[in-house]
Parts: C-alpha cells; structure tokens; sequence
C-alpha cells in the first residue's frame, strides 16, 4: 500500500505542474490578446478637417458596427461619414465627383481620404 501510494504521488505532482503550466499559458494568452485587442482599440482617432481646421474627432476604437454620422450640421455640407470595424470612409457625398468616396474605407495612420469641392479630410492619426 505504502509503495502504491510513493509512486502516485510523482504522477500526481506532475499532474499539478502541468495544470499550473497549462493555465499559465492560457492566462498568458489571454493577456496578450487583450493587450493587443486593447492597443488596436486605442491606437487611431480620425479626424475630419474643414478647411484646415479639425472639426470632428472619432475614436475609431469605439466604432464596430456600422455608424452613420451627418456632416452637414458641423461642416455646412452634404456628407456623412460610416464609421464600421474600426474604419471611416466618406459616404452620400453631395459632389460631382464622389472621389471621396472612392477612397473606401481608412484605418491606417496616416491614410487620407479628401473631397475637393466640399474641402472637406478624413485623417486618420495615433491616438493622443
Ligand atoms: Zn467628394
């Protein structure tokens, strides 16, 4: 009986390790997502400009699903933006040319969409 239960208790000792070492990397995995999920998050506000200045500010980490948002009471102009999966893009533009609108979809530092006859950017900068 003695003998039967010094060779369980290795096994059993191992078993602990493995368990501990198991919910380690799965704790580990989980911080590492959420630290990443919480830097995409944060990372990128788009700014929307008139005429040089910025005058709306998104936190793109706060826009999953798709949001309509209306220019016109801020800027003067026909146009909307979408805000969806942490994107912006310019949408139901009123100019002859919806060049703006062609730009699709910015997520990216540093990317631009522009319409020229509404003189109206979309810049997508880090976050502050
Ligand atoms: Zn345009």
């Amino acid at each position: 009986m003695e003998q039967n239960q010094d060779e369980k208790r290795p096994s059993r000792r191992l078993n602990l390790i493995l368990a501990v070492v198991l919910c380690a990397v799965v704790v580990l995995c989980l911080v590492l997502l959420w630290v990443q999920r919480s830097r995409q998050e944060t990372g990128t506000v788009a700014k929307v400009w008139l005429d040089g200045q910025v005058v709306l500010t998104f936190d793109l980490g706060d826009y999953e699903e798709s949001t309509l948002v209306d220019l016109e009471p801020v800027t003067g102009r026909t146009a909307k933006v979408e805000l969806k999966d942490h994107q912006i893009r310019f949408v139901q533009v009123d100019c002859p040319d919806h060049v703006c609108e062609g730009y699709g979809f910015l997520s990216q530092v540093n990317q631009t969409a522009v319409c020229m006859p509404n003189r109206l950017v979309i810049t997508v900068e880090e976050a502050p």
